[in-house]
Protein backbone atom coordinates (compact mmCIF):
# COMPACT_ATOMS: atom_id res chain seq x y z
CA UNK A 1 0.00 0.00 0.00
CA UNK A 2 2.71 2.70 1.06
CA UNK A 3 4.77 1.42 -2.27
CA UNK A 4 1.33 2.09 -4.29
CA UNK A 5 0.68 5.28 -2.65
CA UNK A 6 4.22 6.63 -3.31
CA UNK A 7 3.83 5.48 -7.27
CA UNK A 8 1.04 8.00 -6.76
CA UNK A 9 2.80 10.83 -5.83
CA UNK A 10 5.22 10.60 -8.68
CA UNK A 11 2.86 11.75 -11.11
CA UNK A 12 1.04 14.70 -9.11
CA UNK A 13 -2.17 15.79 -9.74
CA UNK A 14 -3.84 19.12 -10.45
CA UNK A 15 -6.89 19.54 -11.91
CA UNK A 16 -6.37 22.60 -14.53
CA UNK A 17 -9.45 23.78 -16.02
CA UNK A 18 -10.02 24.67 -19.59
CA UNK A 19 -11.40 28.10 -19.29
CA UNK A 20 -11.78 28.88 -22.94
CA UNK A 21 -13.05 25.85 -25.64
CA UNK A 22 -11.56 28.07 -28.10
CA UNK A 23 -7.92 28.32 -26.52
CA UNK A 24 -7.79 24.54 -25.61
CA UNK A 25 -8.81 23.60 -29.11
CA UNK A 26 -6.46 26.27 -31.07
CA UNK A 27 -2.84 24.81 -32.33
CA UNK A 28 0.30 24.77 -30.22
CA UNK A 29 0.82 27.29 -27.45
CA UNK A 30 -2.33 27.48 -25.18
CA UNK A 31 -1.54 26.77 -21.78
CA UNK A 32 -3.56 27.83 -18.76
CA UNK A 33 -3.03 29.52 -15.54
CA UNK A 34 -2.21 26.98 -12.73
CA UNK A 35 -3.77 29.50 -10.58
CA UNK A 36 -7.27 27.68 -11.74
CA UNK A 37 -5.81 24.31 -10.59
CA UNK A 38 -8.30 22.67 -8.60
CA UNK A 39 -6.51 19.62 -7.24
CA UNK A 40 -9.30 18.73 -4.09
CA UNK A 41 -11.31 17.53 -6.51
CA UNK A 42 -11.93 14.46 -6.02
CA UNK A 43 -11.77 13.66 -9.89
CA UNK A 44 -14.44 11.04 -11.25
CA UNK A 45 -14.19 8.22 -9.74
CA UNK A 46 -10.77 7.60 -9.10
CA UNK A 47 -8.97 6.49 -5.44
CA UNK A 48 -8.45 9.62 -3.23
CA UNK A 49 -4.89 8.53 -2.93
CA UNK A 50 -4.62 9.01 -6.95
CA UNK A 51 -5.07 12.62 -6.25
CA UNK A 52 -2.16 14.46 -4.22
CA UNK A 53 -3.16 18.53 -5.24
CA UNK A 54 -0.07 19.35 -2.91
CA UNK A 55 2.06 18.35 -5.20
CA UNK A 56 1.76 20.46 -8.53
CA UNK A 57 4.89 21.20 -9.06
CA UNK A 58 5.62 24.64 -9.30
CA UNK A 59 9.06 26.68 -8.43
CA UNK A 60 8.05 29.08 -5.53
CA UNK A 61 10.53 27.85 -3.21
CA UNK A 62 13.54 28.86 -5.66
CA UNK A 63 16.09 31.14 -4.21
CA UNK A 64 15.27 34.62 -4.56
CA UNK A 65 16.37 36.21 -7.75
CA UNK A 66 16.64 32.26 -9.25
CA UNK A 67 14.67 31.35 -12.43
CA UNK A 68 14.40 27.86 -13.90
CA UNK A 69 13.53 28.18 -17.72
CA UNK A 70 11.04 25.83 -19.76
CA UNK A 71 9.89 25.65 -23.14
CA UNK A 72 7.21 23.97 -24.65
CA UNK A 73 5.37 22.51 -27.66
CA UNK A 74 8.68 22.18 -29.56
CA UNK A 75 11.28 21.22 -31.27
CA UNK A 76 10.54 24.24 -34.11
CA UNK A 77 12.48 25.62 -36.63
CA UNK A 78 14.27 27.79 -33.68
CA UNK A 79 14.88 25.16 -31.06
CA UNK A 80 18.47 24.18 -32.04
CA UNK A 81 19.25 27.64 -32.41
CA UNK A 82 17.68 28.59 -28.76
CA UNK A 83 19.42 25.72 -27.17
CA UNK A 84 22.98 26.63 -28.48
CA UNK A 85 22.26 30.62 -27.09
CA UNK A 86 21.39 29.51 -24.03
CA UNK A 87 24.31 27.19 -23.83
CA UNK A 88 26.68 29.84 -24.54
CA UNK A 89 24.90 31.80 -21.74
CA UNK A 90 25.70 28.79 -19.01
CA UNK A 91 21.74 27.96 -18.50
CA UNK A 92 20.54 24.79 -18.54
CA UNK A 93 16.98 25.29 -19.36
CA UNK A 94 14.33 22.26 -19.74
CA UNK A 95 12.64 21.37 -23.19
CA UNK A 96 8.79 19.61 -22.89
CA UNK A 97 8.87 17.90 -26.73
CA UNK A 98 5.81 17.78 -28.46
CA UNK A 99 6.74 14.05 -30.62
CA UNK A 100 4.61 15.12 -33.23
CA UNK A 101 7.04 17.69 -34.07
CA UNK A 102 10.76 15.77 -34.11
CA UNK A 103 10.37 14.61 -37.56
CA UNK A 104 12.36 16.49 -39.26
CA UNK A 105 13.98 18.47 -36.12
CA UNK A 106 15.92 15.18 -35.10
CA UNK A 107 18.97 17.53 -34.74
CA UNK A 108 16.90 19.91 -32.23
CA UNK A 109 16.85 17.03 -29.96
CA UNK A 110 20.52 16.27 -30.54
CA UNK A 111 21.37 19.94 -29.82
CA UNK A 112 19.31 19.67 -26.55
CA UNK A 113 20.88 17.28 -24.80
CA UNK A 114 24.31 17.83 -26.49
CA UNK A 115 24.24 21.17 -24.85
CA UNK A 116 23.39 20.37 -21.41
CA UNK A 117 19.75 20.74 -21.29
CA UNK A 118 16.48 18.50 -20.33
CA UNK A 119 14.65 17.14 -22.92
CA UNK A 120 11.24 16.44 -21.50
CA UNK A 121 7.73 14.89 -22.22
CA UNK A 122 4.65 16.88 -23.41
CA UNK A 123 3.03 14.26 -25.04
CA UNK A 124 2.75 13.37 -28.55
CA UNK A 125 0.11 15.45 -30.11
CA UNK A 126 -0.84 18.02 -27.67
CA UNK A 127 -4.31 16.66 -26.39
CA UNK A 128 -6.22 17.18 -23.33
CA UNK A 129 -5.35 14.25 -21.88
CA UNK A 130 -8.18 14.86 -19.01
CA UNK A 131 -10.86 14.16 -22.13
CA UNK A 132 -9.12 11.27 -23.48
CA UNK A 133 -9.25 7.13 -22.67
CA UNK A 134 -7.06 6.10 -20.04
CA UNK A 135 -5.20 4.15 -23.23
CA UNK A 136 -5.38 6.84 -25.11
CA UNK A 137 -3.37 9.39 -22.70
CA UNK A 138 -1.14 5.97 -21.90
CA UNK A 139 0.25 6.11 -25.86
CA UNK A 140 0.22 10.07 -25.69
CA UNK A 141 3.34 10.03 -23.09
CA UNK A 142 4.56 6.82 -24.07
CA UNK A 143 4.97 7.97 -27.92
CA UNK A 144 6.73 10.77 -27.10
CA UNK A 145 9.07 8.98 -24.38
CA UNK A 146 10.17 6.84 -27.00
CA UNK A 147 12.12 10.00 -28.71
CA UNK A 148 13.58 10.80 -25.13
CA UNK A 149 14.74 7.40 -24.57
CA UNK A 150 16.90 7.82 -27.91
CA UNK A 151 18.73 11.03 -26.75
CA UNK A 152 18.87 10.85 -23.01
CA UNK A 153 18.52 7.36 -22.08
CA UNK A 154 19.32 7.47 -18.66
CA UNK A 155 17.08 10.45 -17.69
CA UNK A 156 15.72 12.22 -15.95
CA UNK A 157 12.01 12.22 -16.80
CA UNK A 158 10.02 15.11 -16.69
CA UNK A 159 6.32 15.42 -17.72
CA UNK A 160 4.34 18.34 -18.58
CA UNK A 161 0.76 17.73 -19.64
CA UNK A 162 -0.69 20.18 -22.14
CA UNK A 163 -2.49 23.37 -21.09
CA UNK A 164 -1.69 21.67 -17.34
CA UNK A 165 -4.63 19.83 -18.25
CA UNK A 166 -4.10 16.84 -15.46
CA UNK A 167 -6.43 15.14 -12.97
CA UNK A 168 -6.22 11.49 -10.58
CA UNK A 169 -7.54 10.36 -13.76
CA UNK A 170 -5.20 10.77 -15.43
CA UNK A 171 -2.05 10.23 -13.30
CA UNK A 172 -3.60 6.37 -12.19
CA UNK A 173 -3.62 6.03 -15.67
CA UNK A 174 0.44 6.49 -16.25
CA UNK A 175 1.04 5.07 -12.41
CA UNK A 176 -0.46 1.98 -13.97
CA UNK A 177 2.41 1.83 -16.58
CA UNK A 178 6.20 2.16 -17.22
CA UNK A 179 5.36 5.93 -17.56
CA UNK A 180 5.23 6.18 -13.89
CA UNK A 181 9.17 7.09 -14.01
CA UNK A 182 7.73 10.03 -14.84
CA UNK A 183 7.68 12.50 -12.25
CA UNK A 184 5.32 15.22 -12.66
CA UNK A 185 3.26 17.39 -13.78
CA UNK A 186 5.36 20.18 -13.92
CA UNK A 187 3.67 23.65 -13.73
CA UNK A 188 5.11 26.90 -13.82
CA UNK A 189 4.94 30.26 -11.95
CA UNK A 190 5.48 32.94 -14.85
CA UNK A 191 4.01 33.03 -18.39
CA UNK A 192 0.76 31.85 -17.86
CA UNK A 193 -1.45 34.43 -18.63
CA UNK A 194 -1.04 37.49 -20.38
CA UNK A 195 -2.44 40.44 -18.55
CA UNK A 196 -1.45 43.98 -17.79
CA UNK A 197 1.29 43.18 -15.97
CA UNK A 198 2.25 39.64 -17.42
CA UNK A 199 2.22 38.22 -20.26
CA UNK A 200 1.99 34.29 -22.28
CA UNK A 201 4.40 34.19 -25.30
CA UNK A 202 1.59 32.42 -27.29
CA UNK A 203 -0.83 35.04 -26.23
CA UNK A 204 1.29 37.93 -27.24
CA UNK A 205 1.76 36.67 -30.74
CA UNK A 206 -1.80 36.14 -31.38
CA UNK A 207 -3.11 39.35 -30.35
CA UNK A 208 -0.39 41.26 -31.84
CA UNK A 209 1.84 42.46 -29.26
CA UNK A 210 5.30 43.49 -29.98
CA UNK A 211 7.93 41.46 -28.71
CA UNK A 212 9.73 44.30 -26.42
CA UNK A 213 6.12 44.94 -25.21
CA UNK A 214 5.45 41.09 -24.69
CA UNK A 215 8.80 41.15 -23.15
CA UNK A 216 8.50 43.91 -20.53
CA UNK A 217 5.92 42.18 -19.25
CA UNK A 218 7.81 39.08 -18.72
CA UNK A 219 10.23 41.35 -16.54
CA UNK A 220 7.18 42.80 -14.71
CA UNK A 221 6.17 39.41 -13.72
CA UNK A 222 9.65 37.65 -13.05
CA UNK A 223 10.39 40.72 -10.91
CA UNK A 224 7.06 40.57 -8.72
CA UNK A 225 7.01 36.84 -8.23
CA UNK A 226 10.98 36.93 -6.85
CA UNK A 227 11.36 33.02 -8.47
CA UNK A 228 9.75 30.55 -10.10
CA UNK A 229 9.38 28.06 -13.19
CA UNK A 230 9.01 30.01 -16.68
CA UNK A 231 6.82 28.93 -19.69
CA UNK A 232 7.58 30.09 -23.10
CA UNK A 233 7.43 28.26 -26.39
CA UNK A 234 10.32 27.48 -28.54
CA UNK A 235 7.89 26.71 -31.33
CA UNK A 236 7.53 30.39 -32.26
CA UNK A 237 10.45 32.04 -33.52
CA UNK A 238 9.27 35.50 -31.46
CA UNK A 239 9.76 33.47 -28.46
CA UNK A 240 13.37 33.03 -29.42
CA UNK A 241 13.79 37.05 -30.10
CA UNK A 242 11.90 37.73 -27.04
CA UNK A 243 14.01 35.69 -25.00
CA UNK A 244 16.95 36.79 -26.65
CA UNK A 245 15.85 40.44 -26.02
CA UNK A 246 14.94 39.79 -22.13
CA UNK A 247 18.15 37.55 -21.28
CA UNK A 248 20.38 40.40 -20.91
CA UNK A 249 18.10 42.23 -19.28
CA UNK A 250 17.96 39.99 -16.38
CA UNK A 251 21.73 39.29 -15.99
CA UNK A 252 22.25 42.55 -15.49
CA UNK A 253 19.78 42.97 -12.72
CA UNK A 254 21.56 39.97 -10.95
CA UNK A 255 18.93 37.16 -11.97
CA UNK A 256 20.44 33.45 -11.89
CA UNK A 257 19.43 30.24 -13.66
CA UNK A 258 18.67 27.20 -12.38
CA UNK A 259 17.89 23.75 -13.34
CA UNK A 260 14.66 22.13 -13.07
CA UNK A 261 16.32 19.28 -10.84
CA UNK A 262 17.10 21.74 -9.17
CA UNK A 263 13.56 22.76 -8.41
CA UNK A 264 12.89 22.01 -4.50
CA UNK A 265 9.72 20.69 -5.18
CA UNK A 266 10.80 18.40 -8.22
CA UNK A 267 13.89 17.18 -6.33
CA UNK A 268 11.22 15.96 -3.97
CA UNK A 269 9.02 14.43 -6.33
CA UNK A 270 12.32 12.66 -8.11
CA UNK A 271 13.72 11.20 -4.58
CA UNK A 272 9.75 9.96 -4.02
CA UNK A 273 9.73 8.33 -7.27
CA UNK A 274 12.90 6.87 -6.46
CA UNK A 275 11.98 5.15 -3.11
CA UNK A 276 8.60 3.77 -4.79
CA UNK A 277 10.88 2.21 -7.41
CA UNK A 278 14.34 1.79 -5.91
CA UNK A 279 16.26 -1.46 -4.07
CA UNK A 280 16.72 -0.58 -0.36
CA UNK A 281 20.58 0.04 -1.23
CA UNK A 282 19.72 2.23 -4.28
CA UNK A 283 20.77 6.22 -4.23
CA UNK A 284 18.99 8.71 -5.50
CA UNK A 285 21.17 10.79 -8.07
CA UNK A 286 19.50 14.27 -8.98
CA UNK A 287 22.14 14.27 -12.33
CA UNK A 288 20.05 11.31 -14.14
CA UNK A 289 16.59 12.23 -11.98
CA UNK A 290 15.93 8.89 -10.44
CA UNK A 291 17.65 6.82 -8.46
CA UNK A 292 20.58 3.83 -9.18
CA UNK A 293 21.69 0.48 -7.73
CA UNK A 294 24.16 0.18 -5.22
CA UNK A 295 27.55 0.02 -6.87
CA UNK A 296 26.84 2.14 -9.75
CA UNK A 297 28.92 4.89 -10.22
CA UNK A 298 27.70 8.38 -11.63
CA UNK A 299 29.79 11.78 -12.93
CA UNK A 300 27.65 14.60 -11.18
CA UNK A 301 26.49 17.16 -13.87
CA UNK A 302 27.27 19.70 -11.09
CA UNK A 303 31.08 19.32 -10.62
CA UNK A 304 31.84 16.81 -13.31
CA UNK A 305 32.95 14.24 -10.94
CA UNK A 306 32.28 10.76 -10.51
CA UNK A 307 30.81 8.93 -7.38
CA UNK A 308 29.63 5.57 -6.64
CA UNK A 309 26.52 4.73 -4.41
CA UNK A 310 27.29 2.61 -1.36
CA UNK A 311 24.44 1.45 0.57
CA UNK A 312 22.23 4.33 0.20
CA UNK A 313 25.24 7.20 0.54
CA UNK A 314 27.31 8.88 -2.64
CA UNK A 315 30.92 8.53 -1.41
CA UNK A 316 33.75 9.94 -4.62
CA UNK A 317 35.03 7.67 -7.21
CA UNK A 318 38.59 8.15 -9.24
CA UNK A 319 36.20 8.30 -12.35
CA UNK A 320 34.56 5.26 -14.41
CA UNK A 321 37.25 2.79 -14.36
CA UNK A 322 37.41 3.18 -10.78
CA UNK A 323 37.36 -1.01 -9.05
CA UNK A 324 35.24 -0.30 -6.78
CA UNK A 325 32.33 0.98 -9.76
CA UNK A 326 31.11 -2.99 -10.17
CA UNK A 327 27.63 -1.76 -11.88
CA UNK A 328 26.78 0.69 -14.20
CA UNK A 329 28.32 3.33 -15.19
CA UNK A 330 26.84 7.05 -16.47
CA UNK A 331 28.97 9.27 -17.59
CA UNK A 332 27.44 12.75 -18.97
ZN1 LIG B 1 1.83 23.12 -24.73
Amino acid sequence: MFARRLAALALASSVAACASLAGCAAPAGEEEDPSVSDGSSTGDGTSEEAIVSEHSLVGNELPDHTLALTFDDGPGPRTQELAEYLAAEGIHATFFINGMHVPGHQAALDAIVGRGHILANHTQNHLQLTKLSAAKVITEVTQTDAFIQEVQPNGPWLLRPPFGAWNGSTAAAVNGTPMKKYVGSVFWDIGGELTATSAADWACWGKGVSIERCGDLYLQEIKARKRGITLMHDVHNKSVDMMKYILPKLKADGWKFASLLDVPSIKRQIANVSAATAAPDACSSSTLGRSVPAGSCVQSRNDTKWHRCDNKEWLDASGPTDPKCTGAKFPL
